[in-house]
């Protein structure tokens, strides 16, 4: 028996039966021993003469009965057959701490060998694996590039799912996280299944490496990349004159001093404001995106970032290549805390209807609903752009909540992060321990140090990942 590589499965997440099944028919093709199994995963890893290639996957049992069957290791199709209860209503990854790192080049590396393991291995069979790194102009041989890699039918190809991460710096944690573990544990279970064969994937890592690097939102030149994207330059004409009232409080041009800690001040300033304004016209005014302060908040900048060009010659690659394409950018900071927000704005009805397909049954943020707003420049909706009138565009923003932003209180000490932030990158701080405040809220913001958060996070990420691309693939 060939031994290279062991199929382990392992019950907490989400697999329907059919994809265990399909899975397992791959791997009897290479006659890999199968295991089925809910502890010792550990111990299994350890005890394979080559764990790379091991191949572990995770089901959710229906009931405790099946979990119990579960816990003996199982070599034989008959016993998989009990796994045909599983229910796909939730996921609950086991291995979440292996997908989240404490900075930019950990996360990078990680990309990159969760690629590198796929090469040579029996799931790519039939199909081309291509990756490489988009140098932004004007950057030293030192600085960080944009990693890429692309997945898809040696033959032909019909549909493409593009997912992004790091648009705005610091949320890439997140995003990577969810790369990571779309590349190491969904992508077998995707590429076993017959609906997905014309499907190809393309991972961009890091968009924004020096914001991801340095903890910022922004870019090195204090853009917001979500706001910056646009194949008409009169983007960078846009006026906002709510943004024009409230520019001295959202941008004061001062060092920052403890009394500006102090959130309950604040809000009461938001309060003041809230007596001539309603919330929905503060979080539009605020966060839509403005053109005018190059050192403000959601700066839109006032010409492409570099990002424009090698993005464009990336995707021209790869994007008339597909009947479909469906982007994700994967984005951290706003909405309910522990929960995923699917929040698109869709610039068409196609595309809000191909949106409603994918996701039925999902709660949408619609860019206009209650406690949500609507952007200009934003990256996803570009893309779309970029594709021609016979090609069916499907944007999607996953937005990972962190401080309950839409709540009147959360949204305030959102917005304070934001400022204090910004303020302290541009005119400093009176002492060192008011800039180690003001950093680690706005860490905290995007990138929470709870286990459960990011627990949540990656659930329910990779839950809506596998349900919307087997939608996907009947497109
Ligand atoms: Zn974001």
């Amino acid at each position: 028996m060939d031994r290279s590589g062991v199929l382990l499965i392992w019950s907490g997440a989400d697999f329907s039966f059919a994809a265990c099944t399909a899975l397992k028919t791959r791997f009897d093709e290479t006659r890999c021993p199968v295991f089925v199994n809910t502890t010792g995963l550990s111990i299994w890893m350890k005890q394979s003469t080559s764990p790379g290639l091991i191949r572990a996957f995770s089901l959710l049992p229906a009931s405790e009965s099946v979990a119990k069957q579960n816990s003996i290791h199982l070599r034989t199709s008959q016993r998989l057959a009990a796994l045909q209860s599983v229910t796909e209503d939730r996921i609950t990854m086991i291995r979440t701490a292996n997908y989240f790192q404490d900075n930019y080049r950990a996360c990078c590396a990680a990309f990159r060998h969760a690629g590198s393991r796929l090469q040579g291995t029996q799931i790519l069979q039939n199909r081309q694996l291509l990756h490489g790194m988009l140098r932004l102009p004007h950057s030293a041989a030192a600085d960080p590039g944009i990693d890429w890699l692309y997945i898809g039918p040696a033959g032909k190809t019909e549909r493409l799912l593009l997912l992004t991460s790091g648009l705005h710096g610091i949320e890439g944690y997140a995003g990577s996280a969810l790369q990571q573990l779309f590349l190491n544990q969904l992508l077998a279970v995707e590429l076993g299944a017959s609906a997905a064969r014309d499907t190809a994937f393309l991972f961009i890592h890091a968009l924004n490496p020096y914001g991801f690097q340095h903890n910022r939102r922004t870019t090195v030149e204090n853009i917001d990349l979500n706001r910056n994207f646009d194949t008409s330059a009169d983007l960078y004409q846009t006026t906002n004159p709510g943004y024009d009232q409230l520019n001295c409080i959202l941008n004061p041009e001062r060092l920052i001093s403890e009394a500006d800690l102090d959130r309950e001040s604040f809000l009461g300033v938001l309060n003041g404001l809230s007596q001539s304004h309603s919330e929905r016209e503060l979080t539009e005014a605020i966060a839509r995106g403005q053109y005018n302060y190059e050192r403000g908040i959601y700066y839109g900048g006032c010409m492409p970032a570099g990002q424009r060009g090698v993005i464009d010659s990336l995707l021209q690659n790869h994007l008339p290549h597909f009947r479909a394409v469906y982007a994700i950018d994967v984005h951290t900071g706003y909405g309910e805390r522990g929960r995923l927000h699917y929040f698109p704005d869709a610039q068409s009805p196609e595309h809000k209807a191909a949106i409603q397909r994918l996701f039925r049954g999902y709660k949408i943020d619609w860019g206009d609903s209650e406690g949500f707003y609507s952007v200009t420049g934003e990256f996803v909706n570009y893309i779309g752009k970029l594709c021609r009138a016979d090609q069916l565009y499907i944007p999607m923003i996953f937005e990972f909540g962190t401080l309950d932003s839409h709540t009147p209180f959360g949204g305030a000490i959102s917005v304070h992060n934001m400022i204090l932030e910004n303020q302290l990158f541009h005119y400093g701080s009176q002492t060192d321990s008011i800039a180690a405040v003001v950093r680690q809220r706005f860490l905290e913001m995007f990138y929470p140090s709870d286990e459960a958060w990011r627990r949540a996070a990656l659930d329910q990420g990779a839950a809506a990942l596998r349900r919307t691309l087997q939608r996907f693939h009947q497109e």
